[in-house]
């Protein structure tokens, strides 16, 4: 349907003709007034405006089409008053065909909207905030259709992104100089630092071209770039030659072909000549050729469009490099890409990483449980962000979950002072490193770090930790380019049971899939949380357990800290097979002439259907450590990694309290070992009800440990014991937080509960 039809008809080809439009203004504003200006045009209709909800008070109009000039950004509504004020309130769209008869209708003179009958408003809503409205009006009374109302109200959905970039959806007390970017916390802190830009998808679109220079420049850069990513592929077929199969090292003469043909190279040259630079010359050429390779049939041959992708990334990656700020010492680092990986964390210390930033992402993925363990701060699921200079100053705002791109002077002062604050709380707290985490009656708690790099190792023991309560062994695995060879791992292995000789080392078999996927060895799953990870893909993949098994057996060959745990067991028989693999490589090893002992084998309890089998497992395991993370997930069915779910997920709903109730009940019968490893060990709020239901172990990120450790010494059981009863009995996860907040904040918590 296009403009001139029917009144009332409207379909989404109109809509996809709007957005495509628009996205190709340079700016959100401008986006955002073409997606305006398109719904006016293509809905007939007499006004079309936008409101951004302000502040969380107002509402400001920030775009409009059919009222006069330099109306938008004048009208400010309070927000739950008249028609615009009642759908942000009530979150449901309101059609009218004579506005003026509603009793909520009130005529804003400044609004200029005198006269207008017809009346459809829908509000704009983002990961369950109302952050906007959009309203079209006519000035004859007339019904709009339900095609128009199915049309707003997908436009709706279309713009709330956008909307969410706008500026000024900031708080008003901010500075306003400052471009700050809300996502959710991924990892608790705050940092100033400066930005490096991990080359993905999503940010090459975003990354400032850098500026062109003499054509001859330009051709020696893209011809450079061409060596230094030929380099790169020879450099990496070579170290896994050994590795890999023929067939898969194919791919990487097909790689320098395409360096080496005409196809790319060659075009992207003729671009530079033509006016680009060798970026834009290489990006276009590149889009080119992999809309060309959508077209083709053969599917295999279609697949190759994502090589030509990834050698395309190679170059420009290549050519940034070379453009980009000159190497040297690098400091301060905040990596920002659509979905930082831990592979890219890898490629620098953790001393030089400032903050973690993520366009997707969310703050249950492995990325974010990384950064919390290292103690760096993050945010995901910031969305998508025009205009970013690789080398340029930012504000990583763990804590409110924000960053803050080119920050005004006055910011950096503040953040400068918040920083240093935080700095002086943290060596209080470390005051308590050597002191026991009992409460005020008697109650002891064993404190343990998660870790999952040697990095970040000391910081655990830096920080009092009583043992490692989880190795999450897959960390050196992701980082690598193909399975770590035996001795590889043992190095590691025997390197983290020293350093924490004569403390427990729980070191977990390795736990891929789901939003761990190998480098080397993606597959694909239409539901990965369900799908082959944990024990199942060790099980399945048996050479890949055993290596690690033996690996981990012979480092702890006389230092007998070792306690090796299962990664989202679901049945009897994966015990079973675990424990006869665990003591036949045991006695193997003794016939060798190694000093090994049986390390007492543990289960992750992360899988509700497990906890029936509990009783069964009396003789066959020697401990449980309960994977909230997972646990929350898979009661909920919400996806951990999905953004769009975040708000819902959340360890202190009833659901999970009330198995781990059940799960402390069982275990006074059975006797395990108990404890709790996921990131609800590091929330203050969830530590009173799990010392409540006398948990003994708790295992959490090094960086949460004294302040944990601060939490229990200053409580009481008895009074945890109360809580947690109370808490059992409230069914809303919001209802049991506030009411542990109030109850800490009451008994003088209120600076550990406010970080
Ligand atoms: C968990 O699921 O709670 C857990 C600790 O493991 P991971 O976060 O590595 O899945
Ligand atoms: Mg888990």
């Amino acid at each position: 349907m296009t403009p001139a039809g029917r009144r009332g008809e409207i379909g989404l080809s109109e809509l996809h003709r709007i957005v495509v439009d628009a996205s190709a203004a340079h700016t959100v504003e401008a986006q955002i007034d073409r997606l305006v200006s398109g719904v006016h045009q293509a809905m007939r209709v007499d006004v079309c405006s936008l409101y951004q909800v302000y502040a969380g008070t107002s509402l400001k109009m920030v775009a409009n089409r059919g009222l006069s000039a330099g109306v938008a950004g004048r009208i400010e509504l309070p927000l739950g008053e008249g028609l615009v004020g009642k759908i942000a309130f009530e979150r449901m769209p309101l059609s009218l065909a004579k506005a003026s008869r509603h009793p909520a209708y009130r005529y804003f003179p400044e609004s200029g909207e005198e006269g207008f009958e017809a009346f459809l408003g829908v509000p704009i809503v983002q990961l369950g905030q109302v952050i906007g409205v959009i309203v079209v009006q006519n000035r004859d009374e007339r019904a709009f259709s339900e095609d128009e109302q199915t049309f707003l109200i997908t436009v709706a959905a279309q713009l709330a992104p956008n909307l969410l970039r706008m500026p000024a959806l900031s708080d008003p007390r901010s500075n306003r100089a400052d471009r700050r970017m809300q996502g959710i916390r991924g990892a608790p802190g705050k940092s100033l630092g400066t930005l490096h830009l991990v080359v993905g998808e999503q940010t090459l679109q975003l990354i400032e071209e850098p500026l062109r220079r003499s054509t001859e420049e330009e051709v020696a850069l893209l011809q450079a770039a061409v060596e230094a990513a030929e380099r790169e592929i020879q450099s990496a077929k070579q170290r896994l030659s050994q590795r890999l199969s023929a067939d898969s090292l194919e791919l990487f003469d097909f790689y320098s072909l395409m360096l080496a043909g005409d196809q790319l190279v060659a075009a992207a040259e003729a671009r530079i000549r033509a006016g680009s630079s060798a970026f834009s010359a290489v990006r276009a050429t590149v889009d080119e050729l992999v809309a060309a390779f959508e077209l083709i049939e053969d599917e295999y041959l279609r697949a190759r469009g994502e090589d030509v992708s990834h050698v395309g990334n190679k170059l420009l990656a290549a050519i940034l490099g070379a453009t980009g700020p000159a190497p040297g010492p690098v400091e301060n680092v905040v990596l920002l890409g659509d979905l930082v990986s831990i592979t890219d964390m890898a490629a620098f210390d953790p001393e030089q990483l400032a903050g973690i930033l993520c366009l997707q992402g969310s703050p249950l993925s492995h990325t974010a449980v990384l950064a919390r363990s290292l103690g760096i701060p993050a945010v995901v699921g910031i969305g998508p962000v025009d205009h970013l200079v690789d080398g340029s100053r930012v504000v990583v705002d763990g804590d409110r979950g924000f960053a803050i791109f080119d920050p005004a002077p006055a910011t950096l002062d503040d953040y400068r002072a918040r920083i240093a604050d935080e700095a002086a709380y943290q060596a209080e707290l470390l005051g308590n490193k050597s002191l026991p985490a009992v409460t005020l009656d008697g109650f002891k708690v064993r404190l343990l770090a998660n870790t999952g790099l040697l990095a970040d190792v000391r910081p655990g023991l830096a920080r009092g930790a009583e043992g490692i309560g989880l190795y999450r062994s897959e960390i050196p695995f992701l980082s690598s380019e193909a399975f770590p060879t035996e001795a590889e791992q043992y190095d590691i292995y025997r390197e983290l049971l020293s350093i924490y000789h004569p403390l427990p080392v729980t070191m977990r078999t390795l736990d891929v899939g789901g939003d761990k996927q190998l480098p080397y060895l993606p597959f694909q799953e239409d539901n990965p949380s369900l799908g082959w990870r944990g024990i199942r893909f060790s099980l399945d993949n048996l050479p890949v357990l055993v290596t690690q098994l033996r690996a981990m057996l012979r480092a702890s060959v006389g230092l007998d800290n070792l306690r090796v745990m299962c990664p989202m067991v679901s049945s009897l028989a994966e015990v079973e097979e675990v424990r006869a693999v665990l003591k036949s490589l045991v006695a193997e090893l003794r016939d060798q002439g190694l000093d090994v002992g049986m390390p007492p084998l543990g289960i992750m309890v992360e899988v509700p259907g497990v906890l029936p089998l509990l009783p069964h497992l009396k003789d066959r395991v020697d401990f449980l450590s309960v994977g909230t993370n997972d646990l929350t997930q898979y009661l909920l069915a919400v996806d951990r990694g999905n953004p769009h779910v975040a708000t819902r997920y959340d360890h202190l709903h009833p659901a999970v309290l009330h198995t781990l109730a059940d799960i402390c009940r069982l275990n006074r019968k059975l006797g395990f070992d108990l404890s709790v490893c996921g990131e609800m060990a590091a929330d203050p709020v969830a530590v009173v009800l799990l010392v409540g239901l006398e948990i003994q172990n708790l295992s959490m990120n090094a960086y949460s440990l004294p302040r944990i450790k601060a939490l229990i010494r200053g409580l009481t059981v008895k009074r945890c014991r109360r809580l947690a009863n109370a808490a059992l009995k409230l069914g809303d996860a919001g209802a049991i937080r506030e009411k542990i907040s109030k109850a800490l904040r009451r008994d003088g918590f209120s600076a550990l509960l406010d970080r």
